[in-house]
């Protein structure tokens, strides 16, 4: 191995796009490969990026022929990857769910005792039903997991949900979350932690903090400023400053974006004006 720092990612699927966006996003300029390119290189960091399939990303790190990988935390714990999760990476974000076709009486997991239940994360499946206590028979399948039923191959299936869409579509009703993933950026197992490795933790991770964050800016009356700050979801102060107009100030704060929405209505109610949200480009707390 050359001593550029290598990164495998998902030559395909749904963790390909934001895979590659977020090494872009990065500032690692990865040259844009060709059709059949397996490996990109980066013009701002000794760092070579290497195509491969996400399935299979758990073992080139752990078996040394990468440094580092991104996959889903799923295919992780599917493959029994003895990896090391450096850094959750906020994307591909879906849970494995346990799910019966909706005229089926059972309402929990414990219902399935004894009954046949399709999958194509079979080890994943076993954990959680071993982990709940039930006894049921699985049946591998690979793909098409939701249609099993229907097909009387199974009378559940346990399979990965993002939007819960694929299951109403098909007639089923879910049982509950059996394990939470997103992509994730792995390394070996108890590999010191080098410089390169270090930059890479940092950088990419001030990325996926600035993604889940905005910048809040509103003129704020002075006897408010209490009221507003005790209102923000934040985990710092937020900057107040005069203006040249006595009685209102300028406050300033970072907010998660997924309270943005709940916000705004309340600031204006408390007779914030200009509120102004900016996306973030990097944060490193
Ligand atoms: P793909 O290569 O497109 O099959 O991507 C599979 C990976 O995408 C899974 O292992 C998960 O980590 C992630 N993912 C995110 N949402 C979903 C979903 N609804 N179904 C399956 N995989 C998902």
């Amino acid at each position: 191995m050359s001593d550029r720092l290598t990164i495998a990612i998902p030559s395909k699927g749904r963790l390909r796009e934001p895979s590659w966006s977020l090494l872009e996003a990065s500032g690692l300029a990865p040259e844009e490969p060709g059709e059949r390119v397996l490996i990109a290189h980066c013009r701002n960091a000794d760092v070579d990026v290497l195509f491969v399939r996400a399935d299979d990303v758990p073992e080139y790190v752990q078996d040394g022929v990468v440094d580092c990988g991104i996959t889903g935390l799923d295919l992780v714990r599917e493959r029994e990857g003895n990896v090391d999760i450096l850094l959750e990476l906020g994307y591909g974000t879906c849970s494995l769910q346990a799910a019966v076709p909706t005229e089926d009486t059972a309402t929990s997991l414990s219902d399935l005792e004894g009954r046949r239940i399709a999958t194509s994360h079979p080890r994943l499946a076993a954990k959680a039903l071993a982990d709940a206590g039930v006894n049921a028979e699985l049946v591998k399948v690979v793909g098409s997991v939701e249609i099993a039923p229907r097909l009387e191959l199974a009378e559940a299936i346990i399979d990965l949900v993002s939007t819960g869409s694929t299951l109403r579509t098909n007639g089923l009703r879910t049982l509950g979350t059996l394990f939470s993933s997103q992509a994730v950026l792995i390394g070996r197992v108890g590999e010191a932690m080098n410089e390169e490795r270090a930059t890479l933790i940092t950088v990419l991770g001030s990325v996926v903090n600035a993604r889940a964050n905005r910048y809040l800016l509103c003129n704020v009356p002075s006897d408010a400023v209490d009221e507003v700050t005790a209102l923000l979801p934040t985990k710092g102060s937020p900057t107040v400053m005069p203006l040249a107009t006595p009685g209102v100030v300028a406050l300033h704060a970072l907010v998660p974006a997924n309270a943005i929405w709940q916000l705004l209505p309340k600031l204006e109610r408390l007779g914030a004006t200009s509120i102004l949200t900016l996306p973030v480009e990097r944060m490193v707390h």
